[in-house]
């Protein structure tokens, strides 16, 4: 085989009237009657390989090329005719070819490589060796691995150590079920995928390693929904003494790394924080997308004696009455538009949906005045205050919801979110970070009957809350918790951690874990536990998702090599798949109803 002395993407003019070898696949052949162009590609580039009828059977040899053989080619490197630059494909020059070898034959391609059009994804799955040689695939590919690499250089300067943790573990409960794996060698019991390192790398700092980072394949056996890998992967870190706001910096620090060589963008720190509650109260979700405003406004207090009964009943009830302005707004908002955002506040949990559109008269005085769909029940100094709290002008709408805080909130946040698409609020290509702090520690799980971890059961709680709040009403318990928040996406999160046994103890008897179940389950965490333990604290962000943003993908699998489908399913290999039943009598395992 001829090898390659220059990839494709080196190829430039700087290298004119040189022999080159290069080696690659066929993208294009064209034939122009008297010339044969033939396009070769390789990860680098792609370069115009001129082959010319009177060099006999070279030239019948490149007329019988098919689109993605692979090929050796050497050859000129001479100037493009005048008008025939073409900067992706060499610039100036091309290859005047001299010598081909065929390295491989290809049949024809279910789909094609070289045009970036749209392909059934099924058939990009299946196919996805093949779906991963065009050029986007390419691109989101390499960029997750210098994402990969920026992480890897930021760590390793600040003194971190890349450790692994296993694969084969025992459950780590982070709220989701676990993959099993059955032993063959202790016949009947199981290891379980881990969820993510996170006992191992709170064990690494009992041992003393002290700032820890590992780029963490991290499985969850979830129902699919949209968009969600039933394995992923995870930047994880843990330092030893620290506090919130080192791990935020180091965060922060990180993501600035990888913005700065991915993009060359600067972005700002530190970032905005937000409490749980101020997230919730403003936005109506623990991940607002700050690209746009649309913040809720609160006007419960004007309308304590309203006159409308649904309004009244509900602020009596402890409820509130609140909403958000779209400026300018009101008239591209018709009934029947008002019907469906309507709808959609109910579907997300509102009673109904009161607005009022500002506008000014058109007679000489020009006063502004207010339409609402709850008119006959709006007193002047209700209208009044309406327009004060929201800085009402002419053509504004805005949307209230009454209720219940939390109910409102989220069917605001909702509505929110749709309504900045609809009006074309989201601004491409700026990201707005933001901290969310401060979570609950608990929430009530109707389905269990007990109280579940919000982050998971090693969060620390704040030990005032704890006390005060343990035997009346422990999801008023905040947690030293802490979301990482980019453009309305969670990519990460992190907490400090419980490093007393008695308070670990506590939480475990908050969460319904009781003294066996502990010992079964965690009774290594707490045993270490009385050997010194550093306070520590950490975070894990979901390298996926970032990559997707950085390569202005909308979904994680256009940049994970060999993705699942949405149900779970590897289009390539068939997994998840039969086999043989003497595998199982190896493990003891037999099937009590026949699933296949
Ligand atoms: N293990 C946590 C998670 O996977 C992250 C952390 O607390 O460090 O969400």
């Amino acid at each position: 085989m001829f090898k390659r002395t220059h990839t494709c993407g080196e190829i430039t003019a700087a290298l004119e009237r040189q022999i080159v070898t290069i080696n690659g696949w066929v993208d294009r052949v064209r034939n122009l009657g008297g010339v044969l162009f033939v396009t070769i590609r390789d990860r680098y580039g792609k370069i115009q390989v001129l082959f010319r009828p009177e060099d006999g059977s070279l030239f019948s040899e490149a007329a019988s090329l098919h689109g993605e053989d692979v090929v050796a080619v050497t050859g000129e490197i001479a100037k493009r005719p005048e008008g025939a630059i073409k900067e992706e494909m060499g610039g100036a020059v091309e290859i005047i070819a001299q010598r081909l070898e065929v390295l491989s034959k290809a049949i024809t391609p279910p789909f094609y490589i070289h045009l970036e059009s749209d392909v059934n994804e099924e058939l990009r799955l299946a196919y996805r060796y093949l779906d991963l040689r065009r050029q986007r695939m390419q691109k989101n590919i390499m960029l997750r691995h210098q994402v990969v690499q920026t992480v890897r250089a930021y760590f390793n300067a600040r003194r971190f150590l890349e450790i692994e943790t296993p694969i084969l573990t025992k459950s780590t409960p982070e709220g989701a079920r676990d993959f099993l794996v059955p032993s063959r060698l202790k016949q009947g019991k199981f290891y379980a995928l881990p969820q993510s390192p996170q006992l191992f790398k709170q064990l690494l700092m009992v041992s003393g390693f002290d700032r820890y980072y590992q780029i963490a394949r991290c499985f969850r056996d979830e129902d699919f929904r949209a968009d969600r890998q039933p394995e992923f992967t995870q930047i994880d870190y843990e330092m030893s003494f620290v506090d919130q706001r080192d791990i935020m910096d180091i965060t922060e620090g990180v993501l600035k790394a990888v913005f700065e060589s991915v993009l060359g963008i600067a972005i700002e720190t530190p970032f905005t924080v937000l409490s749980y509650t101020a997230a919730m109260d403003t936005y109506g979700t623990d991940k607002p997308d700050l690209r746009y405003g649309l913040s809720f406004c609160d006007v419960t207090d004007h309308f304590k004696d309203s006159g409308f009964e649904p309004i009244r009943q509900a602020i009596q009830n402890g409820g509130v009455l609140k909403g958000f302005k779209v400026a300018g707004a009101a008239p591209r908002y018709s009934r029947k538009m008002l019907e469906e955002i309507e709808n959609l506040a109910k579907k997300a949990g509102a009673k109904g949906l009161l607005h009022a559109k500002a506008v000014k008269e058109t007679d000489s005085t020009g006063t502004l005045t207010l339409k609402t769909n709850f008119d006959r029940h709006l007193s002047a100094f209700e209208g009044e205050n309406l327009m004060k709290a929201f800085s009402l002008e002419d053509r504004d709408i805005c949307f209230l919801i009454s209720g219940e805080r939390k109910t409102v909130n989220v069917a605001l946040g909702v509505l929110r979110g749709e309504i900045a698409k609809r009006e074309s609020l989201i601004p491409k290509d700026i990201f707005r970070f933001l901290w969310v702090v401060d979570f609950p520690m608990f929430s009530y799980s109707e389905e269990e009957r007990r109280f579940v971890a919000e982050h998971h059961p090693f969060t620390m709680p704040y030990l005032s809350d704890l006390e005060s709040y343990k035997d009346t009403d422990p999801t008023k318990i905040r947690a030293h918790a802490y979301d990482v928040v980019l453009n309305g996406w969670e990519i990460g999160g992190g907490s400090l951690r419980i490093h007393s046994r008695e308070v670990q103890k506590t939480v475990f008897d908050l969460l319904g874990i009781d003294e066996a179940g502990q010992k079964s389950k965690f009774g290594f965490l707490l045993d270490a536990f009385q050997y010194g333990v550093p306070p520590h604290a950490g975070c894990a962000m979901g390298l996926d998702r970032l990559v997707a943003i950085l390569a202005g993908e909308e979904f994680i699998r256009d940049v994970i090599p060999f993705p699942k489908t949405t149900s779970g399913i590897c289009q390539m290999t068939g997994a998840p798949s039969d086999v043989e039943n003497e595998q199982l009598e190896k493990l003891s395992l037999k099937f009590i109803k026949d699933a296949r």
